[in-house]
């Protein structure tokens, strides 16, 4: 056994070491999920007894978008409200009250939305807006240095300028590492390009050098490889479809020996992991029983536990959170909401009360981003 794994157990054992109390008490550890609650009713959340409504610590979320103004159309149906579509533009005092309010003590802004850059088939295009999208952020969060900070938008469909783009935003305006929504369309819309591939090995050789996070992030699948989904949109996107998407994309940057290539890189997972930390026992148990392998070296767990960060963004559901801990361990689990898809509300509400541990409470709270980004 390496000492990897070795570390990994100690993390586990710490945890129901450390956590045992709190799920006992919420019912966990007693068999208090019996049979009649295995019928899961989404309306209910699971609390423990005295929920406090005061925010507890200072939270740190990274998974927290914008939009520059006018390309959100009303259409847009992952922000149905005409408050949502302003709520994302809003880089300033709404925004702030709204962290106030929920005990967020800062936030790392992300571009997202209908217009990613990564959907911009058009080289020349796609670089000149993730420009004008990061110098814009810059700007914004420069007014509220010591609650907003930025992500980089990067114009993957030519890697060595999103490597150029990646330092500058780095170096000249602070920002914290990159997110990236998902694969690129280049050269034509009809095309899907992932990050594994050859190309890009350059890209991640400056992103382990600048030693700062790529946050990898979900996107819709092309128009023509929804199959799978027809006749059932609800499917495709970020109630599935992201998940799926977006666990494949990891999935083939560790199977193609990026990070044998590059060990210290990171890259974070939002949604408590797109479901690889559920599943990631049996792709090694069946990659080890098959012929057909990945060129990576290690198996896919041992990745997924030392150059992967997981957040809670939109998955507020304390089962998930236990499962992703026991895992990789509370070091890798960092608090995320994803605003103003989801609400600070209802992840401070869920997060402040789930049933762990104080000591991985605050580590998934801010601790583990500090030390993540040097704060
Ligand atoms: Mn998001």
């Amino acid at each position: 056994m390496t000492k990897i794994h070795h570390q990994g157990e100690i993390t586990r054992r710490g945890f129901f070491e450390r956590s045992a109390g709190a799920l006992a008490t919420a019912g966990i550890l007693t068999g208090g999920l019996d049979a009649t609650e295995a019928v899961p009713d989404p309306g209910k959340k699971l609390e423990s007894p005295t929920p406090d409504s005061t925010p507890k610590y200072g939270k740190i979320a990274l998974e927290e978008h914008f939009a520059v103004p006018g390309t959100v159309p009303d259409s847009y149906t992952s922000l149905p409200t005409p408050e949502s579509r302003l709520q994302i533009q809003d880089l300033g005092s709404g925004r702030i009250a709204e962290m106030d309010r929920n005990g967020l003590e800062l936030c790392i802004l992300s571009e997202s939305g209908p217009a990613s850059i990564q959907t911009i088939s058009n080289t020349s295009e796609a670089i000149a807006r993730s420009r004008r999208s990061n110098d814009y952020l810059a700007e914004h969060i420069a007014k509220y240095p010591k609650r907003l900070k930025g992500f980089a938008a990067l114009p993957m469909q030519d890697p060595q300028v999103a490597a150029q783009e990646l330092t500058r935003c780095v170096k000249e305006l602070g920002f914290c590492g990159a997110l990236v929504n998902g694969f690129s369309q280049v050269g034509e819309a009809d095309s899907a390009v992932f990050y594994d591939l050859p190309q890009y090995r350059p890209f991640w050789a400056t992103v382990q050098q600048l030693d700062v996070p790529f946050y990898l992030h979900p996107r819709f699948p092309l128009a023509t490889r929804q199959q799978a989904y027809e006749g059932h949109a609800w499917i495709a996107g970020s109630a599935w479809g992201f998940a799926v998407e977006t666990s494949i994309h990891a999935l083939r940057l560790m199977g193609s020996g990026l990070f044998d290539e590059y060990p210290k890189l990171k890259v974070i997972l939002g949604h408590l992991g797109e479901g690889l930390p559920f599943g990631i026992w049996r792709v090694d148990h069946r990659i080890s029983r098959t012929s057909v392998r990945p060129k990576a070296k290690l198996p896919m767990a041992h990745y997924l536990r030392e150059n992967f960060y997981i957040t809670t963004s939109g998955a507020f559901r304390t089962q998930a959170l236990t499962n992703v801990i026991m895992e990789v361990g509370a070091d890798r689990v960092l608090y995320s909401v994803d605003y103003p898809y989801e609400d600070m509300s209802e992840a401070t509400a869920w997060f402040d009360n789930a049933p762990i541990s104080e000591p991985d409470r605050l580590k998934i709270a801010q601790g583990n981003a500090r030390q993540l980004f040097r704060l």
